[in-house]
């Protein structure tokens, strides 16, 4: 006789998102894990979980009726669920993959940051936590700048791009260096 959770899967508990039925989200976390290996190489990659969702009685909850977090390898996270924008709550109704991104990262920080107990991702230039911003339709890490005023605030990196900064092993890069 089949083990009756089969039937009655326990609601408690998070499950894996399948690849392939989130595309948006699990794209998203792509850039987002991008950026997690180029700063903290020995994490893990972060997954995508889903709890069955709250029923608010907001009729927004969604075909698959869950909600989705971003998790440690190990299933642990800290923060809200996945929204896909201020007004339409549920995370089936994201419509772009910014959206996707913009509420990704901010996800994955509160859960880096939290159950690691530090600023993530940190500016490379001035030590600080940056923070997620839309700009120009692109989602970017945004630093606030050093106390010096010749230090104003800038976007660091597209959000998945920070492995393009300061990698001392691109070969060309130290090129450029050297001729300085
Ligand atoms: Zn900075």
């Amino acid at each position: 006789m089949p083990d009756v959770n089969t039937y009655f899967p326990d609601p408690t508990r998070p499950r894996p998102v399948l690849p392939g039925e989130y595309p948006l989200w699990e794209e998203a976390l792509g850039l987002v894990n991008r950026d997690l290996a180029a700063t903290l190489p020995d994490q893990e990659p972060l997954r995508l979980m889903a709890l069955p969702a709250w029923d608010d009685g907001d009729g927004l909850d969604g075909a698959r009726g869950e909600d989705l977090y971003v998790t440690m390898a190990n299933g642990e996270w800290q923060g809200n669920c996945l929204e896909a924008d201020a007004e339409n709550g549920h995370a089936d109704a994201v419509a772009s993959l910014a959206d996707a991104v913009a509420s990704v990262a901010d996800a994955a920080q509160e859960t880096v940051s939290e159950l690691l107990w530090q600023a993530w991702p940190v500016c490379g230039e001035h030590g600080l936590g940056m923070h997620s911003r839309v700009t120009d339709g692109e989602v970017a890490w945004w630093c606030s700048g050093g106390r010096s005023p010749r230090e104003p605030e800038h976007i660091r990196a597209a959000v998945g791009a920070l492995d393009t900064l300061g990698r001392p092993h691109r070969p060309n890069r130290k090129q450029r260096r050297r001729e300085r």
